[in-house]
């Protein structure tokens, strides 16, 4: 695993941090259940209020604000998995996804400034998070 870490790129690793933090998951496990299978859509989080109930992945919009050149830009995050309770509804957004997610919409502001390309105002969450 160290090997494997040591030749991605930053981008690489903070998608693979994003991933581990999704699923609650360390690398090594994140790597091992990757090849089992290619997605998960039940999380490791107990909802906050029904005793003991795993939480469910839904996915929903998310909209981002960032600062560019002084003005606030609107990205919105399309199919973005929220942790979701099946019997009382409750969502948990993860705080680690969502700043991983953030770090990962930097990186596509960059590129399009440094591209003089006009920012993109919407991403799908499978696209953005790809290798
Ligand atoms: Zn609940």
């Amino acid at each position: 695993m160290e090997y494997l870490v040591a030749t991605m790129s930053d981008r690489q690793k903070t998608i693979a941090k994003l991933k581990g933090s999704l699923y609650s998951l360390s690398l090594d496990e994140l790597v091992i259940r990757s090849i089992d299978e290619a997605e998960f859509d039940v999380s490791d989080m107990n909802c906050l209020y029904c005793d003991k109930q795993k939480t469910v992945i839904r996915n929903k919009l998310k909209t981002y604000k960032e600062m560019v050149n002084g003005k606030e830009v609107s990205i919105d995050v399309t199919r973005y998995p929220m942790n979701v309770c099946p019997s009382c509804n409750a969502e948990f957004d993860n705080m680690d996804v969502s700043l991983y997610l953030q770090q990962l919409i930097r990186y596509e502001i960059l590129k399009a400034l440094r591209s003089r390309k006009p920012i993109p105002e919407k991403f799908r969450f499978n696209e953005i998070v790809k290798m």
